[in-house]
């Protein structure tokens, strides 16, 4: 056994990048995945790495932040250590900074959850992949729109999505795949273009789609993440070489959705969505402070303030406001306690996976209270 490495001082948040990588590569037994498991905890945590990091009979696929100064190492960690990840490419955010608290690992069934047997396509048969710039060229030029599919759900690309393209209104990939199935119905000999957050999701789905018989599948490698990178690069070059030109006109617009603390990065200035609560524009994305309620939720400053960063539900309100009030009693009884961590469950808690509809939810909470 080697040994492991060895630690060393935390540095500071600000000081974080994050990366996302996977790559299907099955790996079925159990004893090897508890293996990776132990390693990746062990060794990530001595890089000072956060994030989450999903291993499964079927491959990797990860989200990390990892100090700046240690990138090259982290990269390297894995090149010369696992040799059967070796298709791996690190896929930088657009911000900086720590976007994770903790580092997970987890075993996971299924990498990616389409409920799609693995026996019935070739992983291997691969979707086309173009870089940020070819697929930013091809789709800048074409005369006529192509099949395009936004192979996200319904929350992610509400707050942002290439022009033209065709978003179904889903809330599980499970979901996106059959809607995907569906708008392909028939059309074999026709380009299909699609793409998602990181490229994982397109990876399956568009081996899926060649394996039945589709003959031109193109995606976009490192998806909507890559092209914001590409977008924010050819900025900054024009900025320097103060060239007088035109901005390079990004044609994905509005946010990227991202997997972690932030919720979103934006790529363009336009704002998409609206409000939850009054629907003033708005691409904000919270989850209500109601620990109990903890909905996924657009909402404007103004809402987080009227209604106490909740959804406004007059439960959750009341709530919080509760919660609130035995807070300010604790901290007034007890003065020393006032600067620990420890708060009375009225701090939000991030939970992208909560794959609900606040319009919905909030519609019927209206209408129980009616009742
Ligand atoms: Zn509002
Ligand atoms: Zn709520």
């Amino acid at each position: 056994m080697r040994d492991h490495i060895q630690r060393t001082p935390h540095p500071p948040s600000n000081n974080y990048v994050t990366l996302s990588y996977y790559q299907f590569r099955p790996i079925p037994q159990r004893e090897d995945l508890l293996k990776i498991q132990h390693y990746f905890l062990n060794d990530l945590r001595a890089m000072d790495v956060v994030g989450r990091v999903y291993i499964s009979a079927e491959g990797i696929n990860a989200q990390i932040s990892c100090p700046r100064d240690r990138v090259e190492a982290f990269k390297a960690y894995y090149s010369t250590n696992w040799p059967i990840f070796d298709k791996i490419r690190f896929n930088p955010a657009m911000s900086e900074g720590k976007a994770f608290k903790k580092l997970h690992v987890r075993i996971k069934g299924q990498l990616v959850a389409d409920g799609i047997d693995n026996s019935t396509f070739d992983i291997d048969n691969e979707p086309t992949y173009l870089s940020p710039e070819e697929w930013h060229k091809e789709l800048s030029s074409l005369a006529t729109p192509p099949i395009l599919i936004d192979m996200r759900n319904h929350y992610e690309s509400s707050i942002g999505h290439f022009e033209n393209a065709i978003r179904p209104d889903v809330t599980t990939f499970k979901e996106n795949v059959d809607a995907m199935l569906d708008i392909c119905k028939g059309k074999e000999d026709q380009e299909i273009y699609m793409y998602c957050t990181g490229g994982i999701r397109c990876t399956r789905s568009g081996a899926l789609l060649k394996s039945n018989g589709f003959k031109t599948v193109k995606t976009l490698r490192g998806g909507v993440t890559a092209y914001g990178r590409y977008i924010q690069d050819q900025r900054e070059q024009q900025a320097a070489a103060d060239k007088g030109e035109e901005d390079v006109k990004s044609i994905y617009k509005g946010k990227n959705f991202t997997f972690d603390k932030r919720l979103g990065e934006p790529i363009t200035d336009e704002v998409l969505a609206q409000c939850h609560i009054c629907g003033t524009a708005c691409d904000t994305y919270s989850n209500c402070t109601n620990m109990a309620c903890n909905l996924l939720m657009i909402s404007c400053p103004a809402c987080q303030q009227k209604h106490q960063g909740t959804c406004g539900s007059g439960s959750c309100v009341e709530m919080v406001q509760e919660l609130n009030e035995k807070q300010r009693k604790i901290d007034k009884d007890h003065p020393g306690l006032r600067g620990m961590k420890a708060r009375l469950g009225i701090q939000p808690f991030h939970e992208h996976r909560l794959r609900v509809r606040p319009l919905k939810v909030m519609e019927s909470r209206r209408i129980k209270s009616r009742l």
